[in-house]
């Protein structure tokens, strides 16, 4: 089960593979009333924070589980962390993923030894491979998100958040599967119940929020997105992440396409990083007036902003960078 203790016994595994990010103060989305940081898991090793939940889990492993092998069904950033984990581990990775992955992430992947298993149109049919190598090859998955492991993994960033700025009093976190929310909200909040915590999805696909709504996990069309780290199902059998963030997020915001794409740009120009969609969604909360409204006093005066991930490829980055502002809400 997940704790504040599992998330403080993951931080050792995590300091050996994963850097301590810094959480810098964003004076362009900062004013008198308001100090606003980022938490910079861009610059973590593989560019994004998922490389905290992976080896994390991969520590708990036996020397026969990571000489058989590890997999997972992966849009990304998972699949790159589990690679790269594995492969200080000297142990194998096999990731699947489905055809809607960025070739972009597909070759940073196969650039570190994984095995690269293309299947299907989505991350469900992805998922329907490692099952497979599960049950005939005897390899162990790890998850991308829905594993106790890898939320304890992910939750050191709220730990770390704490520690550098205890009178943080909201954090703004990117939302696909729940892994991160879940395990920045449960440190955050077991040390500061008053908190409020943000989560950020693409209108386009926003399967959390849906399930949020049916009261149960509930299947949504899978759609490209700007954000497409934050793209998939959270899984009809979901154990753990639904209910965390059902107790745990105090409001859940939609993005358009538009917004997600101003964000980037405020981030680049203003603050100088390069972030894929997924790892600027964050500071769109902040930018888009029509969202101060829906958020109307869950706003503190001390906003911690996770910019989660950079793995965009270059030339889909110049793209946003060249559109003309005033591009339609769709
Ligand atoms: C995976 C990912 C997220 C979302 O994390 P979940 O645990 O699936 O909610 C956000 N940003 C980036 C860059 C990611 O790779």
């Amino acid at each position: 089960m997940l704790n504040l203790q599992t998330i403080f016994a993951a931080t050792a595994p995590v300091a050996r593979y994963a850097v301590r990010t810094p959480l810098i103060p964003a004076h362009s989305l900062s004013d008198a009333k308001r100090e606003v940081r980022l938490k910079l898991e861009n610059t973590q090793p593989i560019g994004a924070f998922k490389l905290r939940g992976a080896v994390n889990a991969l520590s708990k492993l036996s020397t026969e589980q990571l000489q058989r092998g590890v997999v997972c069904a992966s849009t990304g950033n998972h699949g790159r962390a589990l690679a790269y984990g594995a492969q200080q581990m000297g142990a194998r990775a096999t990731i699947c993923m489905s055809t809607l992955v960025p070739q972009n992430k597909l070759d940073a992947i196969a650039a570190l030894d994984a095995d690269v298993r293309i299947h299907g149109q989505s991350q469900d049919e992805a998922q329907q491979l490692v099952d497979e190598l599960v049950a005939t090859q005897g390899m162990t998955e790890i998850p991308p998100f829905d594993h106790a492991d890898v939320l304890a993994g992910q939750g050191t960033i709220g730990l770390e958040i704490a520690q550098d700025w205890p009178e943080v009093d909201t954090v703004i976190v990117p939302l696909s599967g729940g892994g991160l929310v879940s395990g920045v909200a449960l440190a955050l909040k077991s040390i500061n119940p008053q908190l409020q915590v943000i989560a950020v999805s693409p209108a386009r696909g926003a399967a959390m929020q849906a399930s949020l709504q049916a009261g149960q996990p509930v299947e949504v069309k899978e759609l490209p997105t700007l954000a497409d780290s934050l793209g998939g199902g959270i899984g009809l059998q979901n154990q753990y992440t639904f209910e965390h963030v059902q107790h745990l997020v105090d409001e859940v915001v939609l993005l358009s396409e538009a917004a997600i794409a101003r964000a980037m740009r405020h981030l680049f120009w203003q603050e100088g990083w390069v972030l894929e969609g997924a790892g600027a969604v964050g500071a769109a909360v902040l930018l888009e007036s029509a969202l101060q409204q829906q958020l109307a006093g869950r706003l503190g005066q001390r906003v911690a902003i996770i910019a989660s991930g950079r793995n965009i490829d270059m030339q889909v980055f110049q793209q946003v960078l060249n559109a003309a502002e005033g591009e339609q809400d769709a």
